[in-house]
């Protein structure tokens, strides 16, 4: 019986957290694709990419692709899987493929297959630390983007004028959408990309990093851009259409920026006028959070047929050459929105946030997002004042849903909510008020841009390093924000004599000190704690509106 019992109260309990959990963990269900997708699968995990060499030729009447992608890579395991597992959406198909640059017939017995967007080849096996390279040619028709950037594939525009435009948006999709990679955020190539372009030469071609070779030949034009730096999968873009450059030297941290502006020849007046946001928007950010990160490969903003996309060194622009968000306040309601470049000052502070530190999983994704949302509160206040860039957050706050948590699902390509960006611009703010300290938080920012340079991280070592740094340990703080939906509120709870805090709605363990718009501190705990009598000029206690809590009052 006792045993029954237990069971019993096991299933009641478990159906209760069920029944909680319901309204803020919508059922999911994941495949197999999903993980083969968002895991390190075995197929993955015993190489690291060295390098990719893409190579495109589109077809914009047939809206098809021909290509071949070279992936350096070095063996980083002793005993492995027989297969290596590249990812290349359907309906691509690999024609034919090269090991170490020798025609590869399959591995005795083995050939290589496909199940849907992922492709497994069997490759001879190789010493640890032993560099390789495979050479895939493919061809196909790529999913078309539906509404880019956010549910991207390839781009076959037309510009005003009614010229071909092409490009690709594939953040989150993945890359693989248009050529064959490890599609997984976690590797990136350590000595950088190339991505030549084959196309009309009525038509001129743009990547990230320097042009390192055109060729024209038979009225075809082949470009070759290359980045020498590590890059995410997403970012390696091809830009194709009727561009027309313009450039200009920023001096910058870490001496001499090239930046260069590839526009439609009709935009080109525009962008000469509100391009001059680039170096002040520049100037801002490394004074928060130090060098550019990809000095070695220019800065560049590139027209594109879309909103816009942070792709490293050559991001996509498409805001209409007007301030806010296509004109508008937003995504802060705030006026001091519509004061810059939404498009430029966003995706360029991604090159800090997303394209410098970039996290291993898509689940940990605020790293990118929120400090991103929150280096347009730093703008405002660089240019302006504190008072501004503070009126900017709380505009944000209207986009806020708590709807689930910030972080997402691990190992399955999953991100969490939308509240990575305005939740987590607050996030961070809250933090600088904990902090309470200006000059220490700007060196944070600065320290986390310098030891994860170029590197994939988890929101974990991110938070271990604040701890760290501040010398207060923010995990109870972390996993508040990150980890639940629920809003940390303050209860304050008074009678004629006496006033008590506490705080509510929060994990086990949360003691956030919060200010009150007085200036004063109180210290609440997840108990009622008094208010000393020393204490009393607070009654009338007003919580600082910079932290991003609730707060009930009980009479
Ligand atoms: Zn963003």
């Amino acid at each position: 019986m006792k045993k029954l019992a237990v069971t019993l109260s096991f299933f009641v309990f478990f159906f209760s957290l069920q029944l909680l959990a319901q309204p803020l963990n919508k059922k999911q269900s994941f495949t197999y694709a999903d993980t083969l997708r968002g895991s390190i699968t075995p197929g993955r995990s015993w190489w690291d990419v060295l390098r990719y060499d893409v190579e495109v030729t589109p077809d914009y009447n047939k809206k098809a692709i021909a290509g071949k992608t070279t992936i350096h890579y070095k063996i980083v395991q002793d005993k492995y899987s027989d297969y290596m597992q590249i990812d290349l959406q359907e309906p691509l198909r690999i024609d034919t493929i090269f090991y170490d640059k020798k025609l590869y017939i399959n591995y005795p017995g083995k050939p290589y297959y496909n199940d849907g967007n992922v492709w497994f080849i069997p490759l001879p096996k190789a010493a640890k630390n032993s560099v390789h390279s495979v050479t895939i040619a493919y061809h196909g028709s790529p999913r078309e983007a539906v509404h880019a950037p956010w549910d991207g594939g390839w781009i076959w525009a037309r510009d005003e004028r009614g010229r071909p435009w092409m490009t690709v948006a594939c953040q989150g999709l993945g890359a693989s959408v248009w050529y064959p990679c490890k599609d997984h955020q976690s590797d990136e190539p350590d000595n950088g990309a190339s991505l030549t372009m084959n196309v009309p030469d009525t038509l001129i071609a743009i990547a990230g990093g320097k042009l390192k070779n055109k060729v024209l030949k038979n009225g075809l034009a082949s470009y070759t851009w290359e980045v020498t730096n590590p890059i995410n999968n997403y970012n390696i873009i091809p830009y194709i259409g009727k561009y027309v450059n313009f450039t200009e030297t920023f001096n910058g941290e870490k001496g001499t920026l090239n930046c260069s502006y590839w526009v439609l020849d009709y935009n080109l007046d525009k962008a000469k006028k509100q391009f001059t946001q680039v170096p002040q928007m520049l100037k801002a950010f490394e004074y928060w959070f130090g060098p550019y990160p990809f000095y070695e490969d220019d800065y560049k903003l590139v027209d594109a047929p879309h909103l816009g996309m942070e792709h490293q060194s050559a991001i996509a622009y498409g805001n209409g050459y007007a301030n806010g968000y296509l004109g508008k306040a937003y995504p802060s309601s705030s006026e001091w929105a519509l004061k810059f470049d939404y498009i430029i000052v966003h995706e360029s502070g991604h090159e800090w946030f997303a394209n410098n530190i970039t996290t291993k999983d898509v689940a940990d994704m605020w790293v990118h997002e929120g400090f991103t949302n929150y280096s347009e509160v730093l703008f405002t206040e660089f240019y302006n004042n504190k008072e501004a860039g503070t009126d900017y957050l709380l505009g944000l706050r209207h986009k806020i849903q708590n709807d689930k948590p910030v972080i997402g699902i691990y190992g399955v390509n999953k991100e969490g909510s939308g509240d990575m960006y305005a939740k987590g611009a607050n996030i961070i703010h809250t933090l600088r008020q904990v902090i309470n300290d200006d000059e220490k938080f700007r060196t944070l920012l600065r320290g986390l841009n310098q030891n994860f340079y170029h590197k994939v991280v988890t929101t974990k070592q991110v938070e271990d390093y604040i701890s760290q740094k501040t010398g207060k340990n923010f995990s109870k703080f972390f996993d508040q924000y990150l980890r639940t939906a629920q809003i940390p509120t303050l209860e304050i709870r008074k009678d004629k004599d006496n006033m008590e805090y506490k705080w509510s709605n929060c994990i086990k363990g949360f003691d956030m000190p919060v200010r009150l718009s007085n200036g004063a501190w109180l210290q609440p705990t997840t108990e009622w704690t008094k208010l000393k009598d020393d204490n009393l000029e607070l009654k009338n206690l007003d919580v600082d509106k910079n932290f991003y809590i609730k707060t009930k009052t009980i009479s």
